[in-house]
């Protein structure tokens, strides 16, 4: 008997068909003696017609008042859900953040969780019922409801599963599970049974299509294992856990790409001490995100500065350094927006040497420019033109043989 976290996506609560299908799922697990905590989210589509009426309303309104609106959602589901498993024959109680207290910061639109009471929780458990609890939402100190942001009922059901130490916390979505790289581009994309929470994390862009990134990081955290798999059928999904040891036997866990950055550079620097901060300081007030920089040393005492920072942050990002290279009396800015990041992502990098090296080799056998570099732990980053993304995912898919289960190293490449 465990006591398991399952969170359903708006695509599997759209309809009171859907509802009912997951309500029969839930008690699947209910009649086998399991203690079930059903986290929702909105209808799919329901959070952005709260949204669209406000807007039609007020062009900003007031953060807190968008959150009473945009929270309403949850708890639709939530109470349907309920009502189901009545009719059903069954005992259920639907909360709202509020009444199990999920403490929250007071950024509105973007709290963060602080706390859980799982007091009540385990009272209704005991009672036998099952519990539901509407995602997305939570309450400040002072009793104002809160959201977490989009696609924040994942963080939810994390939250709750750390809190009531869980055994599983299952997200049920619309994909089967996540996937080598995007199958979308790479038809030989493989489902992964199991992944690392910090490969997990740095696969963010395949990721965060099926997963909110945010809630791997608590995951991570306390430790509370996640398993992300389809509303659609009984199959097993991908499975987000502490590292393995067989994990380390992978070179290559998966390929990810991105298409949200531009690339910026600042061309002869005056190489003096303080320029890096002149140039990132002002950026990073004005809320800009800087990824990868690289600093160029010239002959004589100039330098050149490149960086990318997100592709929606470009115009602004340019307006800036513009200024900013006069004061420091630099010669031109330049910049490229047609450039995307491939990246390689697998814990057995830490041990094994020469993964980065051939990267680089398959990226030039396909003829493709590597313009910007950058390695993490268990991770290396190709910046190359937008145009080749698709040929070099698929190039190095191949060359990892990432369509192959759990080959050992030696045999593989
Ligand atoms: N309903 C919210 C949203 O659409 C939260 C969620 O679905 O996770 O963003
Ligand atoms: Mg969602």
């Amino acid at each position: 008997m465990a006591l398991i976290v399952q969170k359903f996506g708006g695509t599997s609560v759209g309809s009171t068909e859907k509802i009912r299908a997951v309500v029969q799922r839930v008690l699947g697990y209910h009649k086998q003696g399991h203690k079930m905590v059903v986290v929702l989210s909105a209808m799919s589509g329901e959070t952005d017609r709260l949204i669209n009426l406000a807007r039609d309303i007020q062009k900003i309104p007031d953060p807190r008042e968008m959150d009473m609106l945009v929270s309403t959602g949850e708890q639709v589901t939530v109470a349907l859900f309920a009502m189901a498993v009545n009719e059903a024959g069954f005992d259920a109680i639907s909360l709202l953040g509020d009444q199990v207290g999920i403490r929250t910061s007071g950024l509105h639109t973007r709290a963060r969780i602080r706390n859980i009471e799982s007091k009540r929780i385990f009272t209704h458990l005991d009672e036998g019922k099952i519990v539901t609890i509407a995602g997305f939402q939570g309450v400040t100190e002072s009793g104002d409801i809160t959201t977490l942001g989009r696609g924040g009922s994942d963080t939810t059901a994390v939250a709750l599963a750390a809190a009531l130490k869980a055994d599983a916390c299952e997200i049920f979505t619309d994909v089967d599970g996540i996937y080598t790289t995007d199958p979308n581009i790479c038809p030989k994309a493989r489902k992964i049974d199991r992944i690392s929470y910090d490969e997990m994390l740095e696969l963010a862009s395949l990721g965060a299509k099926v997963l909110d990134i945010r809630s791997v990081g608590l995951a991570k955290k306390y430790r509370v294992p996640v398993h992300v798999r389809s509303t659609f059928t009984e199959n097993d999904g991908t499975w987000v856990v502490e590292e393995e040891k067989n994990m380390e036997s992978m070179l290559v866990s998966g390929v990810t790409y991105s298409k949200n950055e531009a690339r910026i550079t600042l061309n002869k620097v005056p190489d003096q001490p303080g320029v890096a901060a002149q140039i990132f300081l002002p950026i990073s007030d004005a809320g800009i995100i800087v990824d990868m920089i690289i600093q160029n040393t010239r002959a004589g005492s100039l330098t050149d500065m490149t960086f990318t920072v997100l592709r929606t942050d470009y115009d602004r990002a340019m307006d800036l350094l513009k200024g900013i290279a006069k004061e420091i009396q630099a010669e031109s800015v330049t910049g490229d927006e047609n450039i995307a990041k491939v990246s390689i992502v697998g814990v057995g990098m830490r041990n094994h040497s020469g993964i980065a090296s051939t990267m680089f080799q398959i990226l030039a056998k396909e003829g493709i420019n590597i313009m910007m570099i950058s390695t993490s732990e268990i991770k290396v980053s190709c910046i190359i033109e937008e145009k080749y993304t698709e040929l070099a995912v698929r190039a190095l898919h191949d060359a990892f043989a990432l369509d192959k289960e759990n080959i050992p190293v030696e045999e593989k490449i």
